[in-house]
């Protein structure tokens, strides 16, 4: 197969980028499962952006480094403030209908301003949503606007299982096909939009495909990577386990709802940065549950505020309108990341990445709520220039490769992969400490070298993520060990 713009991933990042880069040349988005099942479409809260009178860029830019405890690039920072009004304008002329504000009379038009909900770290109402099923909206708008292009192909269920490289050049990827064939794509440009990497740990907000995949490619191609230590734990997700925990909206705590302990007692500012929310509720947790109520504001504006949320509860017997429920922090999003530069490029020739697996120097040592949707806009609103198309080449098939889907190997990848998650939380959680992560790393490269065994003459999908996610674990452990001192979402004992 050969295009001009290979799309690694169907989220936000991939399928903006994918629509910008369509007026240039062919484009073709690869996605491992269907087209939608992307992290970006359980994004609740919102995307922030300075869009009211009462704020500035200034005072956004102050927030997003205070939450990531200054290690934050501060260039890219305001790149990304400073051009924070003009994704909300892309994505409004995709056509997502934020919420917008009432007139005088009651009325809403397309001249109302938007309404503009907080989260923790915020010193304004600066996020814009759609109900608490933000994502979900942008996500099957840009499907929607995917799907009419005429420039655009769009291959579900085909998985990349690596880079084609040759000396500092990337030249495609390695696929494995719907029809489970070992395939090659050749592109002039590839593009990583992978995601985050949440399902390298045993609780998570995200869905199954974050597992790390574009982190671990990228490693193996020898790109450089950056900051993999800081991991943001999202306080509140429901304590019960579901394998993908249910998150409650930070936006639940920016609309007055509260975290009590065992003993009834609040113990926490509910609007502090995640980073210290998570620990606070750490600690706090070795006393007894820990609950989040809104109940004290009215059921109809619950409701109607937090629909998705409210429903999801009721599944599981909660009732958000009355109900104190428990929560706990999860893994959640991957801060560091593939290292870019402002347009998106990696140290590899042909190779960009956009998005949660990126590096860009945004976030800092803890992300801001609701920036990565942002910095997902931000980036992959970049327009790729002076792109060559590269020289058709036949020289990397990879046909000596035998694809293996047993279920004797699925059940072995599955068995490590579930290993692999329990050692991630174990050593590499919330609160760390030296003598942990070491323990981690070496229990992690131990399931490494049996995955050599079974990797050897086999290759299957379940296989290749299971790698990702000892890889892309290792990467994190290795990180967090070098980091001797607390820093953001890192804390260390
Ligand atoms: C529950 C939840 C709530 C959130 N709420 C918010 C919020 O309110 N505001 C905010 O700013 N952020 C929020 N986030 C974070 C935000 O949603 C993500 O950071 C963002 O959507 C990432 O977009 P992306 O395009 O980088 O990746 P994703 O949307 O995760 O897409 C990744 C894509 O890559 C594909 N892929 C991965 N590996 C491979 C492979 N090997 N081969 C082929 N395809 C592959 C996947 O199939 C998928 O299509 C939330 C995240 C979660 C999980």
């Amino acid at each position: 197969m050969q295009t001009n713009f290979l799309v690694i991933g169907s989220g936000i990042s991939g399928l903006n980028f994918a629509l910008h880069a369509a007026n240039k040349g062919h484009v073709t988005v690869i996605t491992k499962k269907k087209i939608a099942e992307t992290n970006t479409n359980y994004a609740q809260g919102g995307i922030a952006a300075v869009l009211s009178k009462n704020d500035n860029p200034e005072k956004h830019i102050k927030d997003t480094l205070e939450a990531g405890d200054y290690h934050n690039n501060k260039k890219a920072v305001r790149f990304m403030v400073e051009k924070g009004p003009e994704a909300i304008t892309r994505l409004v002329a995709l056509g997502v209908e934020f919420e917008k504000e009432q007139d005088s009379s009651g009325k809403k038009n397309l001249k109302s301003p938007l309404s503009l909900t907080r989260e923790g770290g915020h010193g304004n109402r600066r996020i814009a949503f759609v109900g608490d099923h933000t994502g979900l909206e942008i996500e099957q708008i840009l499907v929607k606007r995917i799907k009419e292009h005429p420039n655009i192909e769009v291959l579900e269920n085909t998985f990349a299982v690596d880079l084609i490289k040759r000396g500092n050049k990337i030249y495609g990827a390695k696929i494995i096909t719907r029809k489970n064939r070992i395939d090659n794509v050749f592109a002039d440009a590839t593009i990583l939009a992978t995601g985050g990497a949440g399902q390298v740990f045993k609780y998570t907000t995200n869905p199954s495909i974050a597992t790390g995949d574009g982190v671990a490619m990228a490693a193996r191609a020898g790109a450089k990577l950056k900051d993999l230590e800081f991991i943001q734990f999202h306080p509140t997700a429901l304590a019960k386990p579901t394998p993908r925990r249910l998150l409650l909206s930070e936006a639940l705590r920016g609309e007055g709802a509260r975290l009590y302990n065992s003993k009834g007692k609040r113990f926490t500012k509910e609007l502090e940065t995640r980073n210290k929310v998570a620990k606070a509720l750490y600690e706090e947790l070795k006393e007894g549950p820990v609950f989040l109520s809104i109940s004290h504001r009215s059921a109809q504006f619950i409701r109607k505020r937090f629909p998705s949320i409210y429903k999801a509860l009721r599944k599981h017997k909660f009732d958000l309108t009355k109900d104190q429920v428990p929560v706990t922090p999860v893994a959640h999003y991957t801060c560091g990341g593939v290292r870019t530069d402002l347009k998106g490029r990696t140290n590899l020739k042909n190779l960009y990445a956009f998005g949660e697996v990126t590096y860009t120097g945004v976030h800092g040592a803890n992300r801001l709520a609701s920036n990565s949707l942002l910095e997902a806009v931000v980036f992959s609103n970049q327009i790729l220039e002076n792109i060559k198309p590269l020289r058709k080449t036949h020289a990397f098939t990879f046909l000596h490769e035998k694809l293996n889907t047993s279920p004797e190997l699925k059940k072995s990848a599955a068995q490590i992969r579930k290993q692999a998650q329990n050692i991630m939380w174990k050593h590499c959680g919330i609160v760390r400490t030296q003598d942990s992560l070491h323990q981690g790393i070496t229990e992690m490269q131990n399931l490494r070298k049996e995955l050599t065994k079974l990797n050897r003459t086999n290759i299957s999908r379940d296989l290749y993520e299971t790698k990702n996610i000892v890889e892309t674990g290792l990467l994190i452990l290795k990180a967090a060990k070098k980091r001797r001192k607390s820093l953001g979402c890192h804390f260390i004992e």
